[in-house]
């Protein structure tokens, strides 16, 4: 079985090598903060001390790291991935980037006469502790196929969707409508309780009718319960809502539900929700609603 160089070992990345391994692939992990990746070794996965001793000689190189300065300091810094990458070799990265930053990386990699996909994933936690990850790829047909099983040992779902900075782009968009969905839950949970609607069948109501969706499905509970363990954080939601907003202004899209959920957030952020679950942003239509 072929040897995976993993670099990210953190909610997301952790969650995928314990499949890669169930799945038989040999596993070469870095992360930054090692005791993160510990229980993985226990598991089978060996250590790499570096992002290059990681890479070097691996079948695939796989990243899934917070933002982009992570994935810029993890390929160009020292001992970075693109001091190991061989000619021939594939290297996916599923974290979320701006689309500018995915390219950047495709074309250095290519310089090293191998392949790269951006290959971000929607789906949280649950998803990529189950294998029910959905992966938007963007980068040659040729390595997106190369790259199927391993989408198909980690996702229940892959998309190809053109050519490198197509899977970033489309995952932009696909969180622009998780946070103006997200948002517009929470707002109307709390007129609904408001107005002395019970919650649970309120949520009822929404999952059996026209307006019914994947997010309120994976955050209703998580709101009424007010049980905020971090899933996906309000960091990383305002990370890709920050970026949405620069490549919607970089191509003249117009975008005010966007701008309008990114202040929310950014609000929220500021205050103190920063590490919490972002079904907390629940939390400040209920305050401003006393
Ligand atoms: P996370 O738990 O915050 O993990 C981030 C990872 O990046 C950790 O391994 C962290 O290392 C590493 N990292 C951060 N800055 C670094 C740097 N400067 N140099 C080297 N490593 C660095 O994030 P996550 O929830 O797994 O998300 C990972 C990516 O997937 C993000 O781009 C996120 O937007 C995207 N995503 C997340 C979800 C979700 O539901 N969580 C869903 C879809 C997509 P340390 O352990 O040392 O901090």
């Amino acid at each position: 079985m072929s040897t995976i160089g993993w670099i990210g070992t953190g909610t997301m990345g952790y969650a995928m090598v314990e499949n890669a391994l169930q799945a038989g692939y040999s596993l070469r992990v870095y992360n930054r903060s090692k005791e993160k990746a510990a229980p993985l070794l226990e598991k089978g996965a060996m250590w790499a001390p570096t992002p290059a001793a990681a890479a070097a000689g691996a079948d695939v190189i796989w990243t899934m790291l917070a933002d982009d300065a992570a994935i810029t300091e993890v390929f160009t810094g020292e001992n970075g991935i693109l001091s190991a990458i061989s000619p021939g070799g594939l290297v996916i990265d599923s974290s979320t980037v701006s689309p500018s930053t995915s390219m950047a990386i495709g074309t250095a990699v290519a310089e090293k006469r191998a392949e790269f996909l951006d290959a971000p994933v929607s789906g949280s936690k649950p998803h990529a502790e189950q294998a029910a990850l959905t992966f938007m790829v963007g980068g040659t047909q040729n390595a997106y196929e190369k790259a199927i099983p391993y989408f198909e040992a980690l996702g229940k779902k892959s998309f190809y969707l053109g050519e490198q900075g197509a899977g970033s782009k489309t995952k932009l968009a696909i969180n622009t409508l998780l946070g103006i969905q997200l948002l517009g839950f929470a707002e109307t949970l709390t007129f609904a309780e408001k107005a002395g609607i019970n919650a649970r069948q309120f949520v009822d109501v929404i999952m059996s009718g026209a307006v019914r969706s994947g997010v309120v499905e994976a955050k209703a509970g998580k709101m009424i319960d007010h049980e905020f363990s971090p899933q996906f954080t309000s960091t990383l939601l305002l990370k890709d809502l920050k970026l949405a907003q620069r490549f919607a202004d970089e191509e003249g899209a117009y975008m005010p539900l966007l701008a309008g959920v990114k202040e929310i957030l950014r609000a929220f952020v500021a205050r103190g929700g920063a590490d919490d679950d972002m079904s907390a942003i629940v939390t400040l239509f209920e305050e401003a609603s006393r």
